[in-house]
This record gives structure tokens, C-alpha cells and sequence, in this order.
């Protein structure tokens, strides 16, 4: 259930309505408090009030309205906003501007799988840049499988991040690993990535959601989550005060490994319907083979994503992380080319099918 609190409502009505919900639902479960679109909202989990209950509930002088919504996940679902969220990406610093969602035209994130040296990311910035890509990636520091690869540059290589961004002009991602770096990552980055391996780190969730930055949050897909884990973890997210969150499709673990994931491509047209937060494909680490990285960027903008995030490098047989995935910045020039003519051809389609 989701309470709409009357923006007139008195501190005294606030107070009441909450300490009437403590009554009615016991000290156990938590209320969460939070604002969106500029609206206070309460919101909790009433599956066992009953009838009576509840219009004692919207009743309570502080209430505007009631919502209720039956998906695990409240404020992140389609049935509780209908309109799709549209993220602006690159307003906290001097560089471009982008929005995510809620657009036909995909935005590109593109870049290195790591942040290297200077010279590599610089380089590889520019060519980004004048392949057509919005936005840069970069992981400065790198959740590794093994102990005894490379891990990234850590703060020199935010520092690296934030030098592209004031060269080039394009607004830079990068993975934020612990709740303790958040304010410091969110100082230097335009969006947050939280990636697979800690799409259930709460306390990481809570800290990207709380920080006084409120940068947008690129929340990757857990490598065996269910769409339902995946929307409550960007629950916690919106929950906690940053209602900024995008959801990354970067493939589920499957059984062969001819492909280093398996590519939910069904999860894009569902989740649309599910939730309005926009969600951006990605296919290197989806499949972790380079040469079907052009095919299913154009899948994932065919089933309906909002953007594609890409691994590029100049010479990606000598890259220090995911190599094999990586493509070439004239590679990465065609996708933008292809993709973008095909969501031009997808969204002139839906306007004369509408006009028909
Ligand atoms: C990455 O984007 O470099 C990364 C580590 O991705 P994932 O969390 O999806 O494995
Ligand atoms: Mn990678």
C-alpha cells in the first residue's frame, strides 16, 4: 500500500497518521517514508489489514490517497506510476546531458571494461565520443572473480573518469562496489553502476538510494536473479530517496558456456510492462563474445530497450579485463548507426499503426 500524504497536512495529522498505522499494523513491520515526483508517500506492506482497517486508514485527515499495489515491489511498479521515469544523466557537472527512458532514441554507454592508464582511456573516450556514444563507461575499481587479476585503478581512476568527461563532454559511469565509497564515487560520476555480483548488497542499495548526490543508479541484473528480486532491489533503492534508477539486463547464468551468459532478451518487453524504470541492455558481458555484440544490440533495441551499454577498446586482445567481449570503436560507430536507425523505424512504425 502505497499513502499519498496531503501536502497541507499538518505535522500534528502526519504524526497522528503514522502513530495510527503503528497501532494497526504492529511494531514489526517498517513504514518507509519517502518522496517522489515531489509527493510525501508512505509506504508499507498492508497484506494484513483487513477491509475495516483500511477505511479506518483512508480516513486519517493526512491522507490523500491510498494506492494499493499487489506486486511485492510498490514504488518501482508500473501500477502505481503509469508514466515511464526519464533519467537525466550529466546535470550535476559541466558535459552533455542525456535522458534514459521514456525517449525513442537508446542511449549509448559505451567505453572500456576498466579504466587502464590515462592514455588508453582518454584515447578511447574520443573515439566513443565520435562513434555517436552518449555516455563513457569505465570500472575504476573491479569486482574480480580471481584475487590475482587486475582490480582497478581505485581513485586514480575516478580521477582518470572525471578528466575524459571534462575533455570529451560525455557524462561517465562507473561501479561503486561498497556503501562507504558512495559519496565519493557519486562525487566524481554522473551515474552509479551497481553491478551483478552486488545487486543484493542492502546495505550498498541503501547507501546508493540515501546519498546527498542523488545520482542516477545503473543497477545490473544479479547473475541468477528473478525479475522479481531484481525490482525489489530497486525498491530499495527508490525507497530510500533516489527515485533515479536504471535497470541493466546484462544476462543470467546458464548451463553452456559457448556464451558467458544467457541474454534475457524476454525480460525487456515484460519489465516494461512491470515497472516504469527504463532498462539498458547489455550485451558484452551477456555474452562475452565480441562478434555478437552488433546482432544482439540491435535484438535488444528491437525488444524495446531504452539504451545499450557496450564494451569498447582499441585493442582489445592486450585489454586488461573482458577482452573477448570487447569491440573496436569503429565497430561500435555501426551499432550506434544501426540501432538508432532502427528505433527510428520502431517509433514511426507505432505512430502510424496509432494513426491507422
Ligand atoms: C562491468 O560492467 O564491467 C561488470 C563487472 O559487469 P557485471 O556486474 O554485469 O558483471
Ligand atoms: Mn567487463
Amino acid at each position: 500500500m502505497i499513502i499519498s500524504i496531503r501536502s497541507q497536512a499538518t505535522s500534528e495529522e502526519r504524526a497522528q497518521l503514522i502513530a495510527h498505522i503503528c497501532r494497526i499494523i504492529g511494531g514489526q513491520h517498517p513504514i518507509t517514508t519517502t518522496m517522489m515526483d515531489e509527493r510525501e508517500l508512505l509506504v508499507l506492506d498492508s497484506t494484513h489489514l483487513n477491509k475495516e482497517a483500511q477505511t479506518l486508514l483512508s480516513q486519517q485527515e493526512a491522507v490523500e490517497q491510498i494506492t494499493h499495489v499487489k506486486t511485492p515491489y510498490k514504488l518501482v511498479s508500473r501500477a502505481f506510476k503509469t508514466e515511464n521515469t526519464r533519467i537525466l544523466v550529466g546535470n550535476a557537472h559541466e558535459c552533455e546531458r542525456v535522458i534514459i527512458g521514456g525517449t525513442p532514441t537508446p542511449a549509448i554507454i559505451a567505453g572500456p571494461c576498466a579504466v587502464e592508464n590515462r592514455k588508453q582511456l582518454l584515447s578511447t573516450a574520443y573515439a566513443v565520443k565520435n562513434a555517436g556514444a552518449n555516455v563513457l563507461r569505465g570500472g575504476a575499481f573491479k569486482p574480480r572473480t580471481s584475487p590475482y587479476q587486475f582490480q582497478g585503478l581505485g581513485i586514480e581512476g575516478l580521477h582518470l573518469l572525471a578528466e575524459a568527461r571534462q575533455e570529451t563532454g560525455l557524462p561517465v559511469i562507473t561501479e561503486v562496489m561498497e556503501p562507504d565509497m558512495v559519496e565519493a564515487v557519486a562525487h566524481y560520476a554522473d551515474i552509479l553502476q551497481i553491478g551483478s555480483r552486488n545487486m543484493q548488497n542492502y546495505p550498498l542499495l541503501l547507501a546508493a538510494g540515501h546519498h546527498g548526490q542523488k545520482r542516477p543508479v545503473m543497477l545490473k541484473r544479479g547473475l541468477s536473479a528473478t525479475l522479481d528480486e531484481w525490482l525489489l532491489a530497486a525498491e530499495y533503492i527508490v525507497a530510500a530517496g533516489n527515485p533515479n534508477v536504471i535497470l541493466c539486463e546484462r544476462g543470467i547464468r546458464g548451463y553452456d558456456p559457448q556464451t558467458r551468459n544467457v541474454l534475457d532478451l524476454s525480460c525487456v518487453p515484460l519489465l516494461q510492462e512491470l515497472t516504469h524504470l527504463p532498462i539498458v541492455v547489455d550485451p558484452s558481458h551477456a555474452t562475452g563474445r565480441r562478434e555478437l555484440v552488433p546482432i544482439m544490440s540491435r535484438a535488444s533495441i528491437a525488444a524495446g530497450a531504452n539504451g545499450l551499454i557496450i564494451e569498447v577498446h582499441s585493442d582489445p586482445n592486450n585489454a586488461l579485463c573482458d577482452g573477448r567481449q570487447s569491440i573496436t570503436p569503429e565497430q561500435l560507430q555501426k551499432i550506434v548507426h544501426e540501432t538508432r536507425v532502427l528505433a527510428q523505424m520502431m517509433s514511426e512504425e507505432m505512430v502510424e499503426v496509432r494513426v491507422a
